[in-house]
């Protein structure tokens, strides 16, 4: 159940959601793919973005003017919270990743070009800022675009970038002078772009893109030559609410309790019912927060930190709870022996939400920011 406090409206819209993805799931496991980070192959995800555009689900934030059906963020936040915990491969969609960059910055010809392809759901993109000596602090960057002929030719490699391998997009940034840093975007198909996929620590794989000596036209530049940074910072800033986390935690704390319902030995034991009682109280609470947070994103921050450091705890405290059937690992819709703990997905959470607290601004750094200008101390 999507939660209440995003509005009923909002709220129904979720279960709409959640009823289009029972139907659609019901054969999921037949594509699994382990070494995607969907845990599904690529073929199923672009036809379930598809189906989902087709439906008229995506894109609710996307106003009229845009081509979008215009419910509003309430409406998109409760579809990301409802995707998430359904398992559905619809969470890191084009409209979702790169969104905030191409419709805040996008040109007339821009938007003309991609929006109507992400509202019916036919692109994949990816967002491809991070570099080696450049992640948390992205003023570091050495990716460079010289101006070239009009254009530019962009050059250096980027890493930890989701779904590069299938995206038919990116959105990228590059230094444009000395202090200066312009965003792009780039076809995945042109002359000089190439994907490396490296294995991540819970089987999927990252991808480590390259451009080598890319011609751009100086159409691809997004938003403001020059105004990367300024850009970057209200992306990220829009990305926190972070919903989309405490659909994960629903459904592994849903998970978790079916496991010890249906275990023996775990049912009346008392500390395990003093866990999950407290682990109940956790989820409401965080969700509650980033629902707020959707209206208010100032509170962007404080619910990004409460969904990503939880989501640690849960998968924490699952494994303690379920013990050897707990470490037992299998990626979402990968088959798993029979005596593994939910499939298999406890081990999978306690790796895979290792990397919620760096990414979109890391824990200490906006913990710093909450210290000094929601509470006014002195750096
Ligand atoms: C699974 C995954 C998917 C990702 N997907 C993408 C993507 O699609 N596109 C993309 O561009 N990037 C992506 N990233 C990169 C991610 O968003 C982070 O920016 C990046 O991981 C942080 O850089 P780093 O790993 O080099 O860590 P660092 O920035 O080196 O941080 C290392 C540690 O130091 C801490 N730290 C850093 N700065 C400070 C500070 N000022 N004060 C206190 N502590 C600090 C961090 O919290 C962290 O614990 C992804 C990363 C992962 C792991």
């Amino acid at each position: 159940m999507p939660p209440t406090a995003l509005g009923e409206d909002a709220a129904a819209f979720g279960v709409e959601v959640r009823a289009f993805l029972e139907r659609e799931l019901g054969a999921a496991a037949e594509h699994a793919d382990p070494a995607d980070l969907t845990g599904l192959g690529e073929e199923f995800e672009r036809s379930l973005s598809r189906r989902a555009g087709a439906a008229g689900l995506l894109g609710s934030a996307v106003g009229p003017e845009h081509g979008g059906p215009g419910r509003g963020v309430r409406h998109q936040a409760a579809f990301d919270y409802v995707a998430a915990a359904s398992d559905a491969p619809l969470v890191d969609t084009a409209l979702t990743l790169a969104g905030h960059p191409v419709l805040q910055y996008g040109s007339p010809a821009q938007l003309a070009l991609l929006l109507p392809r992400m509202l019916s759901g036919e692109l994949l993109m990816c967002v491809a800022y991070t570099e080696a000596g450049a992640g948390t602090d992205l003023r570091a960057i050495t990716t460079t675009a010289v101006p070239d002929g009009g254009g530019y030719r962009l050059t250096g490699t980027k890493t930890l970038v989701t779904g590069a391998h299938k995206a038919d997009w990116c959105v990228t940034i590059a230094r444009t002078g000395e202090t200066t840093m312009t965003m792009f975007l780039v076809e995945m198909g042109t002359p000089g772009v190439r994907v490396r996929r490296r294995p991540t620590m819970n089987g999927w794989t990252l991808d480590e893109v390259e451009f080598d000596r890319v011609r751009l036209e100086a159409s691809a530049v997004l938003g403001a030559p020059g105004g990367a940074w300024r850009q970057l910072v209200a992306s990220v800033r829009a990305e926190r609410s972070g919903l989309f986390y405490l659909g994960f935690a629903r459904h592994v704390l849903d998970l978790l309790v079916a496991h010890v319902r249906a275990t023996p030995g775990l049912t009346g034991d008392a500390l395990v019912r003093d866990a999950i009682g407290g682990l109940e109280i956790e989820v409401e609470a965080a969700t509650v927060l980033a629902a707020r947070a959707v209206a208010e994103p100032g509170l962007g921050p404080l619910a990004k930190i409460a969904g990503t450091e939880l989501l640690q705890r849960l998968a924490q405290a699952a494994t303690e709870i379920t013990g050897h059937a707990g470490t037992v690992w299998a990626p979402p819709y990968a088959p798993a022996p029979p005596y593994a703990a939910a499939g298999g997905r406890f081990a999978w959470e306690y790796l895979e939400r290792v990397h919620g607290t760096i990414g979109a601004g890391a824990n200490e750094v906006l913990r710093d920011l909450i210290a000094g200008t929601a509470l006014g101390l002195p750096r």
